[in-house]
């Protein structure tokens, strides 16, 4: 059994983590600084001896003693990660620095939690981890994009420079329970709009696509990433290529969850990405895996997460 960190531990994806990683018998610390996540997500763990809970935020360095760190500290969602962009960037690419540096002295195996952000508003479709991508360097969404990159060139960098094991993933949108409520992504935004009867807010004309994974598939291939043969750095594609429209999307929630809702037409976001669809035979290939659970399946599941979770004070 193996003493795992896992940073972002108490957001959305990283709670789902730790609930398997304790499930498999491991000893998890889990590192946060609240910024989006919150003790809700991991309140079912903290009387668990396998669980430990610190608040620190990763730009500052980190001593600790652990065989294996999942870095997925970052708000994830673009209200969030916009709202203090310095402090996002600060986030990717200090965070980086100390999780890299803490796993060159304990010489602990590091997963990266990318995004297919690096590959901007892509003009080759699907994207392939060989396209390098279409990155705005100085938009509102470069906080995030180019703080991955560059956190990803670091990963790289310790790799050739003192060869660490290192795993990049590139995580495209992903949802499921325990996505904040205001978190401001689609999925969520959606399904609350449409549980609470508001108007659904579609961001431009709708056309744009995104593909949407269901989270127990991601978590499952985290953990296969990150037993991986060492030569297998990545980086490499993970997520659900069925690939839908807003207004598809929003047409799937309106038709599980019912209700009156109307659509409304809100401005597109500057930089906003007209399409996007992982191209996933990397991940067949090296590890095994697809994702499993359909996007209507999961919809249901998530959907009948926020009904519950509506009724609880925030
Ligand atoms: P999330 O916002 O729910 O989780 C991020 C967690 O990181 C939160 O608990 C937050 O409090 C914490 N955090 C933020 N800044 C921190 C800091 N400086 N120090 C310590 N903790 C900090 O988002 P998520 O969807 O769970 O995303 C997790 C990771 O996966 C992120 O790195 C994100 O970029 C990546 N990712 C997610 C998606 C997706 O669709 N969910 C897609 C691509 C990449
Ligand atoms: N670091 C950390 N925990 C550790 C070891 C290092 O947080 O256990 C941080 C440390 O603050 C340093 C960074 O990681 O600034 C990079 O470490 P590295 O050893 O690569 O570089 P150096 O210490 O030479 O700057
Ligand atoms: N979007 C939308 N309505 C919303 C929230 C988002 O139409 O209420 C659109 C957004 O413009 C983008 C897509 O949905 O085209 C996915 O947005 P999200 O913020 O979830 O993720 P990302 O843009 O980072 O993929």
């Amino acid at each position: 059994m193996k003493k795992v960190l896992v940073t972002g531990g108490a957001g959305f994806l990283g709670s789902h983590l730790c609930d398997r990683l304790v499930s498999e018998g491991h000893d998890v610390l889990c590192v946060d600084n609240f910024f989006t996540g919150s003790k809700r997500n991991i309140e079912q763990l903290l009387s668990n001896n396998r669980f430990e809970l610190m608040r620190h935020d990763v730009t500052f360095p980190l001593y600790v003693e652990v065989n294996q760190i999942y870095n997925l500290a970052c708000p994830a969602s673009p209200v969030h990660y916009q709202h203090d962009p310095v402090q996002t960037t600060k986030t990717s690419v200090h965070g980086a620095i100390n999780m890299l540096g803490l796993a060159k002295r304990t010489r602990a195996r590091i997963l990266q939690a990318s995004t297919s952000e690096v590959y901007g508003d892509p003009e080759v479709h699907p994207q392939p981890e060989s396209y390098w991508g279409k990155v705005n360097p100085v938009g509102i969404r470069s906080c995030y994009d180019e703080g991955k990159r560059c956190a990803e060139t670091l990963f790289f960098d310790y790799w050739r420079q003192h060869q660490l094991e290192i795993k990049v993933v590139r995580i495209f949108n992903t949802y499921g329970p325990r996505m904040h409520p205001n978190d401001g992504r689609v999925v969520s935004n959606f399904i609350v709009q449409a549980l609470k009867g508001e108007d659904i807010t579609i961001y431009g004309d709708g056309q744009q696509t995104r593909s949407f994974c269901y989270v127990d598939d991601l978590i499952e291939v985290f953990v296969r990433m990150m037993g991986s043969e060492s030569d297998f750095t990545g980086p490499v594609n993970i997520g659900n290529p069925t690939e839908l429209t807003m207004l598809e999307l929003a047409e799937r929630v309106l038709k599980l969850v019912g209700g009156k809702s109307k659509l409304a037409f809100k401005p597109l976001p500057a930089d906003d990405p007209k399409q996007r669809r992982p191209d996933i035979s990397l991940a067949k290939e090296k590890l095994g895996w697809e994702p499993k659970v359909p996007v209507e399946e999961g919809l249901r599941r998530t959907v009948e997460y926020f009904r519950s979770a509506l009724t609880q004070p925030l």
